[in-house]
């Protein structure tokens, strides 16, 4: 798109079109052509609709380069030998069509080696119109109604286009039609028979979203590049009067073309840094047929100068350019909008490239051979760029690309460098001669497609309301009928009515009086006078009605607009209530959207505490578990801990009894031994005091040495005595008052102030216990405190009987043992000395040994001894021996 630039804009830098990000890759068709005989040898085959395979023909089959034998190539489209100019119009050049009316520039050129069938199609034949026809055909088809009136649109020389007012363009259509013969109408005019039927009416076809509310206008160009020379095909040539070229008939070939050789012009960038031919004839054309004759006219002055100049076609580029100016229509939709900022301009290339094949095929001589060296140049430079395209947008790079090498390339700098769409037909001609060429084709074709072009923006829209052509044709309707309705001579125009009225006017009868007497003239004049009258009254009245007419027709169009604005209000009205209505429900979907967003923020909560608690149970459940088990475990290692001390008890109680019953076997035979060599020793002592003091009967005590026991102590208590020490046992005859005590009381004990105390009548009262307190009673009993396991101190009556001894001491046998215990109900569970008392509170070891201890001295035979006791004694009730 050639955007008009904006007033004095100074020229560096350019202003900058809306930046695009978006590309696209060159589109590359290809299209085979029929061989031009049925033997000859063909060296392509279309394998599908994108892929063609090249086969080397049979007298080049030992390559000597060795590449493959076969090889394929895919494009966006292969066309084959069946494919219709529509079809591959419609592929290819339509998308491009439309694209020119949305404002957009495309490119659209045919390569391939001469012969390959480029012309036929770009140009084609009658019957057989190519890509170029059709594409004019469908624009004029699209843009015919909304086109402005010739001269509108104005080139101004720099590649932009201005919009001229209404009086100049007027102007200029003026001068044309007197310059010109060419009859206004062409279809009245007879067509070339050369291009007639490009393109049939049936096949007519037309782009979509066409702007209505623009105007728009095409303009032509046709350039020629040869040798690197670009020609203008349309230049008129100006008359030379000095060297005048006469037809027979002796007149100027005037409106046929002369030959002058031509003029070589200049490329140019214009302020949008687009290249233009500067000062290329650009020709406004109104329909197809008219713009397909230009572009017949440069075909043959292309021919006639070729032939003048010895060039041989196929080695020059074939430029048209088709540019489409477009421009909105102004707010009341009647004329285009004179602003130049507003003005659009997009151009459609269509180039017939060179043939691309190489110097020595084409058995070039002389200057000639120079030229084909040029062609082949700019077909190079071509390939050049390509390449350094691609290889700037595939890595990155930023090489310069070449294109001021060439015409060609720097004319089409703009489609590779800036946006638009390129599309390239490649044409092949399948025939095993061509197969080296058709390979280098093909190998830039592929090349081709990997250029990436910026896709073009859409243009922005300009700010009037749309539907400004239709509004203004419908009231020029509305007038035309209303008129007509009124009735009368209407010739389509209003003052046409006037006009005829006018010629309607009897003319006026001769008005000079012959004589004062003359009364023909002046009633003539006054007849015809009141005529005149007359007619001017009906002319008022016809003025009036049409005045009335055109009030009314202006009032209903009033009233109609005011019931429009009406209706609009009401409908924009119903629009706000249809608002309201959606931003409440837009509010209550947010709410509950908010509500819904709510409770789901609460389910994930609850979600969350749920799993913590199930987390908390089953950890809970694991160390109940684990308790039961350990508590089990401790219930059974309790159990096994019993049943081994009740085993290690009832072992100790055994081995015990055991020892005792030993120890007593032993002390007993002991006992008795000592007893028997007493016993002995006394009868002896008897007899011995028999034989020599009869008279002294004076009974003697036996000393005291004799009697006298060594003290022996038992290590171990002796726990079941077997009976008194020695037989006979005398015991005391009992007072008339009962038993008589030993009460004895160690000074260490202490009141413990209980309230039973033991109370024994005629008892004698002792600290230590003595011989003669013994021998006065036949019972003892020992007052012993000792500390209980519960920490309490109690008391134990350890009573015992008194027996004389044969040695005439006392001897005292303990029998029972009485306990008073006092016991604090608050420190009932003090510690135990468990290592001290047994479960059943009886004392251990210890205690036995602190009772005997003190019981020892109790039954000391000797007053005054501290030795230790004579007698077994035990704390438990007195048994016998089984
Ligand atoms: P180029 O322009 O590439 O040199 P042309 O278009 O002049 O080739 O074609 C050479 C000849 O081949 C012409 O006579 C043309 O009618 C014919 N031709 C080319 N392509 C086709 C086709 N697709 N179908 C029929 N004839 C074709
Ligand atoms: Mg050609």
């Amino acid at each position: 798109m050639i955007r008009q630039a904006k007033g004095k804009t100074p020229r560096r830098p350019p202003p900058k079109k809306p930046s695009n990000n978006q590309k696209d890759p060159v589109g590359v068709y290809c299209r085979v052509r029929p061989l031009g005989a049925d033997d000859e040898e063909c060296c392509i085959e279309v394998i599908s609709n994108t892929t063609i395979q090249l086969h080397a023909p049979d007298g080049l089959k030992a390559n000597r380069n060795g590449e493959y034998k076969e090889t394929q190539y895919s494009f966006k489209k292969v066309f084959g030998i069946k494919t219709s100019q529509r079809e591959l119009f419609e592929d290819v050049a339509k998308p491009l069509v439309e694209d020119l009316i949305h404002c957009k520039n495309g490119l659209l050129f045919t390569y391939g080696v001469t012969g390959s069938g480029k012309t036929h199609t770009m140009t084609g034949s009658p019957g057989q119109g190519g890509l170029l026809p059709r594409s004019l055909d469908m624009i004029f088809n699209s843009i015919g109604p909304y086109q402005a009136k010739r001269y509108v649109f104005k080139p101004d020389d720099k590649n932009g286009m201005e919009v001229q007012n209404q009086v100049d363009a007027l102007l200029d259509r003026q001068k044309r039609d007197s310059q010109t013969t060419v009859p206004k109408t062409p279809t009245t005019r007879r067509i070339d028979p050369e291009f007639a039927d490009m393109i049939s009416p049936e096949e007519a076809c037309k782009a979509d979203g066409v702007d209505e509310d623009s105007s728009y206008s095409v303009f032509v160009s046709y350039i020629e590049i040869y040798n690197n020379y670009i020609y203008d095909l349309l230049e008129e040539t100006p008359f030379d009067p000095i060297k005048p070229k006469w037809n027979g008939a002796g007149t100027p070939l005037r409106n046929n073309i002369e030959f002058i050789p031509p003029q070589s012009k200049i490329l140019r960038e214009d302020q949008n840094h687009n290249m233009y031919v500067a000062g290329c004839t650009e020709v406004e054309v109104k329909s197809t047929e008219e713009a397909f004759e230009v572009f017949w006219r440069g075909q043959k002055k292309r021919r006639i100068a070729n032939t003048q100049l010895n060039r041989e076609s196929s080695r020059s580029h074939s430029v048209f350019i088709v540019k489409l100016a477009q421009a909105p229509l102004d707010a009341d939709g009647d004329n285009v909008l004179q602003d130049k900022n507003q003005v659009n301009v997009s151009q459609l290339c269509l180039v017939d490239l060179a043939g691309s094949e190489r110097t020595s095929r084409t058995r070039a001589e002389g200057s000639r051979l120079r030229e084909a060296g040029n062609i082949n140049q700019s077909l190079m430079t071509l390939r050049t760029c390509i390449e350094v395209l691609r290889e700037n947008q595939m890595c990155g790079t930023n090489k310069m690309v070449p294109y001021r090498d060439s015409k060609v390339t720097h004319l089409f700098k703009n489609y590779f460098d800036g946006e638009g769409k390129v599309r390239m037909v490649v044409c092949v001609n399948p025939k095993a001669d061509d197969y080296e060429e058709t390979l280098l084709v093909m190998r830039f074709a592929e090349m081709t497609q990997e250029v990436e072009v910026a896709r073009p923006v859409d243009r922005p829209i300009c700010g009037f309301a749309a539907g400004r052509r239709q509004r203004n044709q419908a009231f020029k309707e509305e007038l035309t009928r209303r008129l007509e309705e009124r009735g009368g001579p209407v010739d389509g125009e209003f003052p046409t009515v006037l006009n005829q009225l006018l010629q309607s006017f009897p003319p006026l009868p001769p008005c000079e009086i012959s004589g004062p007497n003359d009364d023909v003239t002046l009633p003539r004049l006054i007849e015809a006078l009141e005529k005149r009258h007359k007619i001017r009254q009906m002319m008022i009245e016809e003025y009036n009605k049409t005045a009335n007419m055109l009030k009314s027709v202006l009032q209903e169009q009033d009233s109609n607009i005011l019931s429009k604005e009406n209706f609009i209000q009401e409908q924009r009205g119903r629009l706000g209530e249809k608002d309201k209505m959606i931003q409440n429900q837009k509010n209550e979907i947010d709410r509950l959207e908010k509500k819904s967003k709510m409770l789901e923020y609460k389910i994930d909560i609850l979600q969350k505490t749920t799993n913590i608690y199930e987390e908390d149970k089953r950890s809970l459940q694991q160390e109940l578990e684990s308790r039961e088990q350990r508590l089990q475990r401790e219930l059974s290692e309790k159990r096994r801990m019993e049943s081994r001390m009740q085993g290690m008890v009832t072992d100790a109680k055994l081995k015990w009894e055991k020892e005792c019953e030993r120890r007593v076997n032993a002390k007993q035979l002991e006992m008795q031994n000592k007893l028997w060599v007493k016993d002995e020793k006394l009868k002896q002592l008897k007899a011995i005091v028999t034989e020599g003091k009869t008279e002294n009967r004076q009974p003697q005590r036996p000393s005291r040495e004799k009697d006298k026991v060594p003290p022996k102590r038992s290590a171990s208590p002796s726990p079941v005595p077997t009976g008194p020490p020695v037989r006979p046992l005398h015991r005391r005859s009992h007072s008339a008052g009962g038993e008589r005590w030993v009460d004895h009381k160690p000074t260490s004990n202490v009141d413990l102030d209980t309230v039973l105390k033991p109370n024994i009548p005629n008892a004698i009262k002792v600290n230590a216990p003595n011989e003669k307190a013994l021998s006065k009673c036949d019972r003892y009993v020992l007052t012993h405190q000792e500390v209980a396991s519960d920490g309490e101190i109690q008391t134990k009556l350890i009573k015992g009987e008194v027996f004389k001894t044969r040695g005439g001491g006392q001897s005292v046998q303990f029998t029972d043992i009485e306990t008073l215990k006092q016991e604090n109900p608050v420190a009932a569970s003090r510690k135990r000395r468990s290592s001290e008392t047994d479960p059943d509170g009886e004392p251990m070891e210890g205690d036995w040994t602190d009772v005997e201890t003190r019981c020892s001295v109790a039954v000391e035979m000797r007053a005054g001894s501290n030795l230790g006791p004579g007698y077994q004694h035990h704390g438990y009730p007195k048994r016998r021996k089984p």
